[in-house]
C-alpha cells in the first residue's frame, strides 16, 4: 500500500510533467473507484491548466484553472494499489488503466488494479481545499514545524489506546502508516502495546524526531525512483526500504540479535523486538505481567 513517502515521491515524479501544462482531454475508462468518479470531469477539465501540485496526508492535490476560469483542485488518493505515471500518447492502454490526463506531448495515467483509490473535484469557490471533507479531519503533517514533542505529548495524553494504534489513526499526525509505525517504535525502544497516554514527554520528543527522520529517509530513498515515473511499466512510485523490524518476524534484531516478534493490533501486523522494546509498567502498579 502506498504510504505518505510514496505519495510524496509520486508528486515529485509527476510535478514537472503536469504543473503549467494544459489538459487537452481527460478520459475516464472506469469510473468505479472507491467513490464514483464525477462523470462531468472530462468536460470540466478540457483545456484546464494545472497550475501546481501539493500533498496533504496521502492525498495528492492538483490545482487547476478551468477554461471558464473556474478554479478548483483534484484530490487523488492511490488507495491500496494505485499508481501514476507519465506515458507517450501512443502507449498502449493496459488493464486497470482507469484515468488519463492527456497533455500536448504526454499523458498522465492512473493505474489501479484493486480500485480502492479515488478522485474528487473541489471547487475553490466553496472554500480552501484543506476544508474538503476527506482532508479536514487529518492530523498535522509530520514535516510541519508545529509538529514536535510538545505537540505530540499534548495530543497523546488523552489517548488510552496502544501507541501503535494511536499512531495509525492519522488524526494526531498523518503519514505514520503500518510500516513506519513499527520502525519508529523500534528506534525509540517503545513497546507497541504501551498505552499512548503513559508516554513521557521525553519519549514524545524522541518519537516526533524519529517520525520526521524515518519519513524523510523514505522520501530520500524514493528520490532515486523519480525517473521511473516516465514511460515505466506502472510499478513506479513504490520502493523497498531496508527495515529494522517491519516484515522481519523470526529474524534477528539488528540491535541485540534476538528474534523479531509479530503481533496483531487493530487487525494490522506489528513487528518489534521484545528485548529492545520492553513493556513499561505504570508507576503506581506492581508488575503483574
Ligand atoms: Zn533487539
Amino acid at each position: 500500500m502506498p504510504e505518505l513517502p510514496e505519495v510524496e515521491v509520486s508528486r515529485l515524479g509527476i510535478d514537472p510533467h503536469v504543473s503549467g501544462h494544459t489538459i487537452q482531454q481527460f478520459i475516464i475508462r472506469n469510473a468505479r473507484l472507491r467513490w464514483p468518479v464525477d462523470l462531468d470531469l472530462p468536460e470540466r477539465l478540457s483545456q484546464a491548466v494545472i497550475t501546481h501540485t501539493a500533498r496533504r496526508g496521502k492525498y495528492l492535490i492538483l490545482y487547476c484553472v478551468c477554461a471558464d476560469k473556474t478554479q478548483g483542485a483534484l484530490l487523488i488518493h492511490l488507495g491500496m494499489s494505485g499508481s501514476l505515471r507519465i506515458v507517450e500518447p501512443s502507449a498502449a492502454v493496459q488493464k486497470h488503466d482507469h484515468l488519463d490526463w492527456v497533455f500536448d506531448t504526454h499523458v498522465l495515467r492512473y493505474h489501479d488494479p484493486r480500485r480502492f483509490g479515488s478522485l474528487h473535484w473541489h471547487d475553490l469557490a466553496d472554500g480552501d481545499v484543506l476544508m474538503h471533507p476527506r482532508l479536514v479531519g487529518l492530523g498535522i503533517e509530520p514535516f510541519d514545524d508545529a509538529f514536535n514533542g510538545a505537540y505530540f505529548y499534548k495530543h497523546i495524553r488523552t489517548r488510552t489506546q496502544a501507541i501503535k494504534v494511536a499512531l495509525l489513526s492519522g488524526d494526531i499526525v498523518v503519514g505514520v502508516g503500518n510500516i513506519y509505525a513499527s520502525e519508529v517504535l523500534f528506534r525509540c525502544k517503545i513497546h507497541p502495546e504501551t498505552p499512548a497516554q503513559s508516554l513521557t514527554r521525553k519519549q514524545c520528543e524522541q518519537m516526533a524526531a524519529q517520525i520526521k527522520i524515518v519519513l524523510h529517509a523514505a522520501i530520500e530513498k524514493g528520490g532515486s525512483t523519480l525517473k521511473d515515473f516516465v514511460n515505466s511499466d506502472g510499478t513506479s512510485g513504490y520502493f523497498q526500504m531496508h527495515y529494522n523490524v517491519y516484515d522481519r518476524a523470526g529474524e534477528p534484531c539488528t540491535r541485540c540479535g534476538h528474534d523479531i516478534q509479530r503481533i496483531v493490533q487493530a487487525q494490522r501486523a506489528t513487528y518489534f523486538c521484545a528485548t529492545c522494546q520492553k513493556r513499561t509498567q505504570p508507576k503506581s502498579k506492581k508488575n503483574t505481567a
